[in-house]
């Protein structure tokens, strides 16, 4: 199920008469975008005219890619759907959890002990329920995608920010919550609201020390970091079709870094080849076959202004490479500026480390070029001056590219070759520094760069570039240092120049892996045992969450009135909580605590109405709980903004917590809530949130009417004996209201297999 032609196979089919009849229904040519986004409507989601609606639409997702810390608590969710297998061919990726300090082998060992009962726990239910699992050590999430899995035309869903990647091969991919993942693999549809387009044309070719990276970072300069948000961003033009796929998937990837939905490439020859490399010639004659489909239409690049909402065009010729940062992505700086830039802003001219690699850089292509720098420095007699690691995508770019020699030239040039995972670039990294006060400076081929991202320090100054760049910084070991036009000293005291930097797009002995680290499903996985260990810490399995009992919520204690801006951030906290986030009962002893308490504006301090103490929001919910009171938590403006984590609505509901009652709600995590089985309720008139006081007891009346459209009722009674009456309004469906009365989504999905 991990991969399946068939379900190309028949996404192609289908591709045809759907993209017509959009074309027909909106009246001209489309975007590649579109032809995508409206050949994967879900079948209950009736084909309108969508075009530049604020709408949100129901898909029908191809696939699901999970990397291992966001899989847990989506796999935890999928076991309560109880379908036999998913519904939808999906992959788990262990690459998060790996922390580098010493060397590929050493570092991989020690993760496979640390995190035993995680591995165990993904292996065994991939494995009962049809999910490839890819190991710790077998690469990168987005790598291990583009190689086996991305298709043209295709829509991914992945528990990953940079599931975007994909896009160089053509595939709307887009990184989501557990939540989500848990819903299309549970054969549910998928919801996203209609994206902008943007468009990005390409002219001329770039040449010399420019690279996709270049793109991309001049790219996140001019749009900054939230000029992408909501938007799919399309590349074309001349410039789009010369580069290599895995040139685009860099530029895709990035595509996250300035808030993009996604981004995408049209199918073209250099797709077809990397499909024909990586084993898919099926595939990439299947899409041979459909390419008008798999491309905008004519008239869209003729007159791109009338399809794009922003159009941006970059003139590859004059690209110069670009190094951004620090601590922001859309810092650019072409490297003919950079060195001013770091002596004028007195950032640490000293370079500590360079580090090679990531999803974003790991290509056989960006492995060649940057050797071909590397060994220069061999030939020249140049010693690499500052630390230098390098992270292999997966274990068949590893393999190929040790075959070929290139990991022996990095080695030769003091390079430490680190595990096929994440690593450095996600903090998994044991950085050896004398002092971490010490402002100093690091660079980068990653994707990201703010501020302790990579090491925790806030010292030290991420700079972004492109892998040869980073290889040739690490050589040089100065952040001044121009490789286009500067000469460095070498051993014997001679001034060197570097040459432009050579490479291969693809291995021209093919690629080559040993064992690339899958776990192939079993077939039959009813009688496979889901390995959690009862004492764990980490990993708990979920039981249902009981249905609604059929009355009106009465007799209701307030846990918290919170007081302004409050994330889902301030609901579950991130940073050491992550370690539990496979565990629903640890993680929740993180619940609210970030909130501020409107009565006494701390935070994670609330009064227990049972004893008349203040106590820590979990605590005091705890205690509800067990005296089988139910509670209430009234917020306000766009409460739940921020992440998509599903723990913000798991918690609570976990906890015993009835209802959220606030101002507004950020759409998604209203949505969590409601799959969830929890009630998600907004003031009809914002200014009763003054009325409610500490000591309230709430009734919620009207649910045994519960309708769409319909206000319920909530009484305050209020601790001198008066009480108000107000107004709640929802945004429930008839569906929605199903999930409440079902106790979540989930469990009516596990009723309707039960049959
Ligand atoms: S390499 Fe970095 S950006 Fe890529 S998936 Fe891992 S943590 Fe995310």
């Amino acid at each position: 199920m991990a991969f399946d032609f068939e379900m190309i196979k028949r996404v192609y089919a289908g591709m045809h008469s759907k993209v017509e009849a959009a074309r027909k229904t909106i009246g001209r040519s489309l975007t590649l975008a579109e032809k995508i986004l409206f050949s994967h409507l879900h079948r209950d989601q009736p084909l309108q005219n969508f075009e530049r609606a604020k709408t949100y639409v129901n898909f029908a997702p191809d696939r699901v890619a999970m990397q291992d810390a966001t899989a847990q608590m989506a796999l935890l969710q999928f076991m309560q759907a109880g379908r036999p297998t998913v519904a939808v061919p999906s992959t788990v990726h262990c690459d998060h959890l790996i922390q580098a300090k010493v060397g590929a082998k050493e570092d991989l060992d020690t993760a496979l002990s640390v995190n035993k009962e995680v591995y165990d726990f993904l292996a065994s239910v991939s494995n009962k329920y049809g999910i490839g699992f890819w190991k710790p050590g077998a690469g990168i999430i987005h790598q291990v995608v583009l190689e086996n899995y991305a298709f043209p035309g295709g829509m991914m869903i992945g528990t990953d920010s940079h599931t975007p990647n994909a896009g160089g091969l053509g595939m709307i991919a887009i990184g989501v919550g557990g939540a989500d993942a848990c819903d299309v693999m549970a054969g549910l549809p998928w919801e996203l609201k209609w994206p902008k387009l943007i468009g990005i044309k390409l002219t001329g070719k770039m040449s010399g020390w420019t690279s996709a990276k270049d793109i991309i970072l001049r790219v996140a300069g001019i749009l900054t970091v939230k000029g992408g948000t909501g938007a799919i961003i399309e590349y074309f033009g001349e410039g789009a079709d010369s580069l290599s796929a895995t040139g685009k998937a860099t530029i895709c990837n990035m595509g996250a870094e300035v808030g993009a939905t996604c981004s995408l490439f049209a199918y073209d020859d250099k797709m077809s080849i990397y499909l024909r490399h990586t084993a898919r010639e099926d595939v990439a004659a299947a899409a041979d076959a459909i390419k008008q489909h798999l491309r905008p239409d004519d008239d869209v690049y003729a007159n791109a202004e009338k399809y794009y909402d922003q159009l941006i065009e970059i003139n590859l010729d004059e690209l110069e490479p670009h190094v951004n940062g620090p601590f922001t992505p859309d810092l650019a700086w072409p490297i003919s500026k950079f060195a001013e830039a770091v002596k004028a802003n007195a950032w640490p001219e000293k370079l500590e480390v360079a580090l090679l690699g990531s999803c974003t850089n790991s290509s056989y292509e960006d492995i060649t070029r940057s050797a071909s720098v590397a060994k220069q420095a061999i030939d020249k007699n140049l010693k690499a001056k500052a630390e230098f690691t390098i992270t292999p995508g997966s274990e068949q770019v590893r393999y190929t590219v040790e075959r070929d020699g290139l990991l022996d030239t990095f080695d030769k040039i003091g390079g430490v070759v680190l595990a096929n995972a994440c690593g450095p670039c996600i903090g998994q990294w044991a950085r050896h520094i004398d002092d971490t006060n010490r402002k100093n400076s690091i660079i980068t081929s990653f994707n990201r760069n703010f501020a302790k991202r990579n090491d925790g320090l806030a010292s030290t100054h991420a700079f972004v570039a492109s892998p040869e760049i980073v290889t040739a910084f690490a050589i040089a070991g100065d952040l001044t240092f121009n490789p286009l036009t500067d000469k460095l000293k070498n051993e014997n005291g001679e001034e060197v120049m570097l040459d432009e930097p050579a490479g291969y797009e693809l291995p021209p002995k093919g690629f080559a892996v040993e064992d690339p680290g899958y776990q192939e499903p079993a077939k039959d996985g009813s009688n496979v045992q889901v390995v959690v260990n009862p004492e764990s810490q980490r990993l708990q399995l979920l039981a249902p969450f009981s249905e609604w009992e059929g009355t009106d919520l009465k007799g209701l204690r307030l846990l918290i009135k919170v007081k302004g801006k409050c994330t889902t951030d301030h609901i579950s906290m991130a940073g050491p909580w992550l370690k539990y986030r496979g565990h629903l009962d640890n993680i929740s002893n993180n619940m609210l605590i970030g909130a501020v308490n409107f009565f006494n504006e701390k935070t994670d301090l609330v009064k227990n109405e049972l004893t008349g103490e203040y106590g820590p929001v979990p605590v005091v919910q705890r205690a509800y709980k067990e005296a089988g009171i139910g509670s209430i938590v009234v917020g306000d403006e766009n409460y739940g903004e921020g992440s998509s984590r599903e723990h913000a609505a798991m918690e609570p509901r976990h906890l015993g917590v009835r209802a959220i009652l606030v101002k507004s709600f950020a759409r998604i995590h209203e949505t969590n809530l409601k799959k969830q089985g929890m009630l998600a309720l907004t003031f009809a008139d914002k200014e009763d949130y003054d009325k409610i006081q500490e000591d309230d007891t709430i009734d919620i009346l009207g649910l045994a009417d519960f309708a769409p459209n319909k206000a319920l009722a909530v009484v305050l009674h209020h601790d001198d004996g008066s009480s108000d009456v107000i107004s709640a309004h929802h945004t429930y469906n008839e569906h929605q209201i199903e999930w409440f009365k079902a106790g979540g989504a989930l469990n009516i999905i596990r009723r309707k297999f039960a049959k």
